[in-house]
């Protein structure tokens, strides 16, 4: 099965965020491997305000009242980043998310909230411990290494680690190969 008909017979073709029957397609809710796992289906209007999160219209986001009660975690994803971009509180404190799931939607924060204060670019680990070059970190998931042909193990130890001007990633070395990790997926050791 293709992903889109996985995600046809997931989502019972309708939108997984609004509901919309009209112009569904997958997205990759990002850092995705573009599995049916991390995608969702959803409709050419709440793409587009995902894509340009400086113009979220909030009447449209009203649905994530429902959506976000989805037993799908890329779904679960998309509703805590879109209601942390909206600026909704309420919704956010009633939004449980699995702390892997929670990582990943931290990993991927829409712009308008990223470094919103215009401060410096701090890197969180899952706990929201702020990082600093040189520590050491362990990986709380499997990180499939793209390009590097290996998968570095849930609990595998980075020592050394270097940050980046991007808040959502630090480099390290894995196997002698210098990666970008995620940093909502480390846990500082
Ligand atoms: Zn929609």
């Amino acid at each position: 099965m293709s992903i889109e008909q996985t995600l046809q017979e997931r989502s019972g073709n309708i939108c997984e965020l609004c509901a919309a029957t009209d112009g569904l397609s997958p997205y990759a809710v990002s850092p995705s491997d573009d599995s049916a796992e991390q995608s969702i289906y959803i409709c050419e209007t709440c793409k587009n305000q995902i894509e340009n999160p400086q113009n979220l219209d909030s009447d449209h986001w009203r649905c994530l009242g429902d959506s976000m009660w989805s037993q799908v975690p890329a779904v679960q994803v998309m509703a805590y980043r879109l209601l942390s971009a909206l600026g909704d509180q309420d919704q956010l404190d009633m939004l449980y998310l699995e702390d892997d799931v929670k990582g990943w939607a931290q990993a991927g924060m829409l712009s308008t909230t990223v470094n919103d204060d215009g401060g410096a670019v701090i890197q969180r680990d899952s706990n929201g411990t702020i990082l600093a070059e040189g520590d050491t970190v362990t990986l709380i998931k499997d990180l499939e290494v793209k390009g590097a042909g290996f998968t570095a193990k849930r609990g595998t130890i980075v020592k050394n680690i270097r940050l980046t001007d991007d808040a959502r990633y630090i480099e390290g070395k894995i196997n002698g190969s210098t990666i970008v990790l995620v940093a909502a997926f480390m846990k500082k050791a």
